[in-house]
């Protein structure tokens, strides 16, 4: 199996080209054919010499994995099949350490949404996920593996609108602080001057709170941050998201607390409303008391009826209420639009299927 350029520093790609027989500034050139110009090929790096150009294609691939299918929504969401070979051992090396034989075949979707003058790419971490929320068809189809940091720039690169995304949010499918080293490389390569020379600011890292790797995110990067609470109650939500059983969202919050939030970097919790779960006053008031004095915005999403499922969106009356409730109490509170959900592409949809009946 060849290495893959894509995902690589300078300083990495530097010494890849040296080993290959090449000069040492070809890990410069390299560095600007895939992070700049995101060519797909070696013979569109045209000021590599003919000779070169073939060695590297002799012992590398460049990495970026085309789609394979797309959808296209009445409300110009797209969301895109990505073929991935997933190691499910963690950690950046994980692929080139893995024979042929230890690789799972598997597929990722990454959704574009586009909002007057914004492209947001929704990207997956993960091929299937292994937090086993209760409530998302990721969740439901167990884990595949992790992606690597090439496959996760691919989805960047790949889709026709690259050149014209806005914004990152990881938020498609699988957990990204489960699969910390590679998601971490891949805003590396999204935030670096030699990258991709994206502010910080473009991009979201969603997780349902991994604790020990949200404290590492957190000094780490200067992304923002989107929690998916869903409940405040300990127990009830570890019935909806086992994760709670390990790390108390309460624990979570006050991780949080110990980060300013209140400049450039923004932080956002994620509330799916269930009709009769998490919808009522008695939730409202002690969200209100575990976000209280915290700079941060939480989101209602709507409940995206999946079937097999046995939840229920709680009523548009009800979710106004609970944002107003929430906003007389200091609390800043947006009930967020839906989008993609006729190619099954909304929150907690992503199956990495297409067109294809999603549950497994
Ligand atoms: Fe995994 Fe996120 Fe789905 Fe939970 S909601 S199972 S963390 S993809």
């Amino acid at each position: 199996m060849k290495k893959k350029l894509l995902g690589k520093t300078p300083e990495e790609l530097k010494t890849l080209a040296v080993a290959a027989g090449l000069p040492a500034f070809t890990g410069k050139q390299l560095a600007q054919w895939l992070y700049v110009k995101r060519v797909r090929s070696f013979e569109e790096m045209t000021n590599i010499s003919k000779a070169g150009r073939a060695r590297l294609a002799e012992l590398y691939e460049v990495g970026v994995s085309e789609p394979v299918g797309m959808a296209l929504s009445s409300d110009g969401t797209k969301k895109y099949l990505f073929p991935v070979n997933c190691p499910k051992a963690s950690g950046l090396d994980a692929y080139e350490e893995a024979r042929g034989n230890e690789l799972e075949e598997a597929a990722v979707e990454a959704v574009m949404i586009p909002d007057e003058d914004r492209r947001t790419l929704c990207v997956s971490s993960q091929s299937g996920c292994r937090m086993g929320c209760k409530f998302c068809m990721t969740g439901r189809q167990g884990f595949h593996g992790h992606l690597s940091a090439a496959d996760i720039l691919s989805q960047f690169i790949a889709v026709e609108e690259s050149q014209d995304l806005t914004n990152a949010v990881f938020m498609g499918m699988g957990e990204p602080l489960d699969n910390y080293d590679n998601v971490m490389r891949a805003i590396e390569v999204l935030t670096a001057d030699w990258g991709f020379a994206w502010s910080p600011k473009r991009i979201t890292l969603s997780s349902i709170g991994v604790i020990p790797n949200l404290k590492r995110y957190l000094d780490g990067s200067r992304c923002h941050l989107a929690i998916s609470l869903h409940d405040p109650f300990s127990e009830e939500r570890a019935s909806i998201m086992p994760v709670e059983k390990a790390w108390h969202i309460e624990d979570v919050v006050r991780l949080i607390r110990q980060y300013d939030f209140s400049g450039q970097r923004r932080v956002s919790f994620e509330y799916i409303m269930f009709s009769g779960l998490n919808d009522s006053k008695r939730h409202g008031d002690a969200l209100i008391r575990m976000l209280r004095g915290l700079e941060c915005r939480v989101n209602l999403i709507r409940f995206h009826k999946i079937p097999g499922f046995p939840y229920e969106s709680s009523p548009a009356p009800v979710m106004e209420a609970f944002r107003d409730r929430l906003g007389a109490n200091g609390i800043t509170c947006t009930i967020r639009a839906s989008r993609g959900e006729d190619i099954l592409a909304a929150c907690g949809m992503l199956a990495g299927q297409h067109g294809k009946n999603k549950e497994s």
